[in-house]
C-alpha cells in the first residue's frame, strides 16, 4: 500500500527517524514500566492500562483490543489518516524532505482534472456571489436575505450567492473565461440542450456554496425564491463532491467546535445558517443525506461531544434515532435536543426562542435515553411480553458497544427503564450458542494463543525479540517440526522477511506479514518472561530439543496405532514393515537424547 505515493526508501527513512514514543505521547499519556511504556488504550475504553509501546522496536500493541503496529499504523488509526497522509505528517514533523512523489501518469491526470473542477466551482461561486452583492439582477436575492436579517458581512462569510433568472448567465460567464463547459456539466452546474449548447442548472435561486475543510468549493445548493418546485436542488455527486463526507458549515464552525469542545449537528442549509446567525456557531449540517460514519469520523477529530438537533416531527425523530448505532460504533456517546412538534431549528430561532434553544442545548438528553423513551412508547412495558420485546430491541444496539463501563451503564439504564433486574439484562446479553460459534470462527482466536506449544512459542518470540537468532533457527529447519500451524506460518513469514532484507525491521515486517499474523507478532514483542540476560543460544537449543522430542513422540503414537491395527488384522505383511519403522524411530530417539542437538540431524 505504501508504494503508490512514495518509494520504499522514503517510507523506511521516515520510519527510522520518527519516534513512536513522541507520536503516541500526543494522544496517550504513557509511563515507563520495565523495557516498555504503558498507558490507557486510545482504541478501546479501559480502566487499567493494557496499551504498550516498545521504543527499541518502535512498536505498539494493546493486550485489550489487539490493535498493534508501527508508528504509521498508530497515526492512521488514531487520527484517521490515510497511509500517505501519515507518511507526510511524520516527514514534516521530523524534517524529512519527501523528494519525489512518484505519481503514475494516470494519477497525475486525475489530480489535474480535480484541480480544474475545483477551479470551475470557484469561478461559479464568485459569479453567484457577485450577482447577489453587486448586481441589479441580484435584487430579489438581497431582499430575501434582508428579510431574514442576514447582514452583508454574513453573506460574505458564507459566500452566499444568487443565480439570476436567466438560462445562460453562468454559461456565458464560463465561456468568457474559456472554461470547458463539458467539465462544468460534470460538477452539475450546466445541462446540455437537446440539440446543442448548454443551459444553467441554477436559475432564480439563492445559492449555497458547499466548501470542504480546505475551503474549496465542492458543490452547490440552490433554493427557489418565489414559489416553484423543487424547492431545493443540489449539485450531483462528482469526482470532488461526496455527500456522505461533507458537512455544511464545518469550515466556519471547526474553530468554535474545538473551543467549546462540542458540536451541534443539524440538517439543511437554513437550519445551519440560522444557527450560526443566532450564535450557535459550533453547528454543522448534513445535506440531502442522512448522517454517515464518515461524517462522525470527521467530527471526532474536533470533539467527542455531539448533540443532534433535527426537526420536531416524525421524520426528525426517525432521523435522530437512526444515527445512534453509527455513533455507538464509533464510540461516541451523543446527546439530542428535541424541538416542539412541527418546529425546525430555523423557524424556532426566528420566532424568538434563542434563549430557549440555548437552555435545551445545555440540557440535551443522552440519545440513548431518548431511544429508550421511544421504545417505551412503542411497546407495552407493563406486560412481560412488551418488556422482553423492548429489552431485545435495545440489546441489539447494546451488543454493538465494546464491553466496559459505558456498556454497563447502558445495561443499567435499560434495566431501570424496562423495570427488570440488571442481572436479567446481562443474561439476555450473553450471545446465543449459535452466535458464540460464529464469534469463534470470525474472532481473533485468543483461545488459540493459550494452547500454543510452549517451546514453539518461545522460538517465535525469540525471533521477534532477537532477530539475530533467525539465521540459526532457519538453518535448523525447526519450523518444519512445528505442531501449531499458526506459529509455523508466523515463523516462516519472519524467516522469509529476514532473508530478503538481511535484517528484521519489525515495522516493515508487520506491514507485510498479513492481518492474521500481525497481532501475534506484535504481542510477542512485549512478552519477556525472563529471557533477558540468559544464554539465548542455549534457550534456542533447548527449545529445538523439546520440539523434536514432541514431534517424535507424536510419530511414535501414530505408528503404534497403525501397528495395533495391523496386529488385529493378523497375518498381513504390513506389520513387519511397521515394526522396522518402529525400530528406526527408537534409534532416532536415542540419538536425539545423546547427541548435542546443535549437531543433531533433523528428525524429518
Ligand atoms: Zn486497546
Amino acid at each position: 500500500m505504501a508504494n503508490e505515493f512514495f518509494s520504499d526508501e522514503t517510507v523506511s527513512e521516515v520510519r527510522e527517524r520518527a519516534n513512536i514514543l513522541e507520536v503516541v505521547s500526543d494522544y496517550v499519556s504513557i509511563k515507563k514500566t520495565g523495557r516498555n511504556y504503558k498507558g490507557l488504550c486510545p482504541f478501546h475504553s479501559e480502566k487499567t492500562p493494557s496499551f504498550m509501546v516498545n521504543e527499541e522496536k518502535q512498536i505498539f500493541h494493546c493486550f485489550g483490543c489487539g490493535e498493534g503496529g508501527d508508528v504509521f499504523t498508530f497515526l492512521m488509526k488514531v487520527g484517521q489518516f490515510s497511509f500517505p497522509e501519515a507518511v507526510e505528517a511524520l516527514a514534516k514533523r521530523y524534517g524529512i524532505r519527501i523528494v519525489s512523489r512518484e505519481i503514475s501518469p494516470a494519477r497525475k491526470k486525475e489530480v489535474a482534472k480535480k484541480e480544474l473542477l475545483f477551479q470551475i466551482n470557484q469561478v461559479a461561486s464568485d459569479y453567484y456571489h457577485d450577482r447577489l452583492l453587486r448586481h441589479r439582477e441580484g435584487e430579489a436575492g438581497r431582499a430575501y436575505f434582508a428579510q431574514r436579517g442576514m447582514s452583508k458581512e454574513f453573506l460574505e462569510g458564507y459566500r452566499l450567492g444568487y443565480a439570476p433568472d436567466r438560462w445562460d448567465g453562468l454559461v456565458q460567464h464560463l465561456q468568457d473565461k474559456k472554461f470547458s463547459l463539458e467539465m462544468a456539466r460534470e460538477v452539475g452546474l450546466l445541462f446540455p440542450k437537446k440539440r446543442e449548447g448548454w443551459y444553467d442548472v441554477f436559475r432564480a435561486r439563492i445559492i449555497f456554496p458547499i466548501l470542504d475543510i480546505h475551503q474549496r468549493v465542492v458543490g452547490f445548493g440552490g433554493r427557489v425564491i418565489k414559489e416553484g418546485q423543487p424547492k431545493y436542488i443540489n449539485s450531483s455527486e462528482s469526482m470532488i463532491y461526496h455527500k456522505g463526507e461533507v458537512l455544511y458549515g464545518l469550515p466556519v464552525a471547526k474553530q468554535f467546535i474545538a473551543e467549546k469542545d462540542c458540536v451541534i449537528i443539524a440538517e439543511g442549509y437554513f437550519d445551519l445558517l440560522t444557527l450560526h446567525q443566532y450564535g450557535f456557531t459550533n453547528s454543522v449540517a448534513t445535506l440531502g443525506t442522512a448522517l454517515t460514519t464518515q461524517h462522525i469520523r470527521t467530527l471526532k477529530r474536533y470533539t467527542r461531544n455531539v448533540i443532534t438537533l433535527f426537526d420536531g416531527d416524525e421524520a426528525g425523530i426517525h432521523a435522530t434515532l437512526r444515527t445512534l448505532p453509527l455513533f455507538l460504533e464509533e464510540e461516541v456517546w451523543p446527546k439530542t435536543v428535541a424541538l416542539p412538534k412541527g418546529e425546525d431549528p430555523d423557524g424556532f430561532l426566528r420566532k424568538g426562542n434563542r434563549d430557549e434553544l440555548e437552555r435545551r442545548v445545555a440540557e440535551a438528553e443522552p440519545l440513548f435515553d431518548f431511544f429508550l423513551e421511544s421504545l417505551r412508547k412503542k411497546f407495552d412495558v407493563k406486560s412481560v411480553d412488551g418488556k422482553v420485546k423492548m429489552a431485545e430491541e435495545a440489546l441489539a444496539l447494546i451488543r454493538g458497544i465494546p464491553e466496559g463501563i459505558r456498556r454497563n451503564f447502558y445495561v443499567k439504564r435499560l434495566a431501570e427503564r424496562v423495570d427488570i433486574q440488571e442481572s436479567m439484562v446481562y443474561d439476555m446479553l450473553q450471545p446465543s450458542p449459535k452466535d458464540r460459534i460464529k464469534v469463534r470462527e470470525e474472532g481473533k482466536k485468543p483461545a488459540e494463543k493459550k494452547t500454543f506449544p510452549r517451546s514453539e512459542e518461545m522460538v517465535v518470540r525469540l525471533m521477534v525479540q532477537h532477530p539475530h537468532l533467525i539465521p540459526k533457527i532457519s538453518k535448523e529447519g525447526i519450523t518444519g517440526d512445528f505442531e501449531s500451524p499458526f506459529l509455523k506460518k508466523m515463523a516462516e513469514a519472519l524467516v522469509a522477511f529476514y532473508q530478503r532484507k538481511g535484517e528484521l525491521d519489525l515495522g516493515e515486517a508487520l506491514e507485510k506479514v498479513g492481518e492474521d499474523l500481525k497481532e501475534g507478532v506484535c504481542s510477542f514483542v512485549f512478552q519477556e518472561n525472563g529471557l533477558e540476560g540468559g544464554d539465548l543460544e542455549k534457550v534456542v537449543e533447548d527449545c529445538f530439543q523439546k520440539i523434536r522430542e514432541g514431534r517424535l513422540k507424536k510419530e511414535k503414537q501414530e505408528l503404534l496405532k497403525r501397528i495395533r491395527e495391523a496386529e488385529k488384522r493378523k497375518g498381513e505383511k504390513g506389520l513387519e514393515a511397521l515394526l522396522l519403522e518402529w525400530q528406526e524411530l527408537v534409534k532416532r530417539e536415542g540419538s536425539l537424547r545423546k547427541v548435542n542437538p546443535q549437531n543433531g540431524r533433523g528428525v524429518k
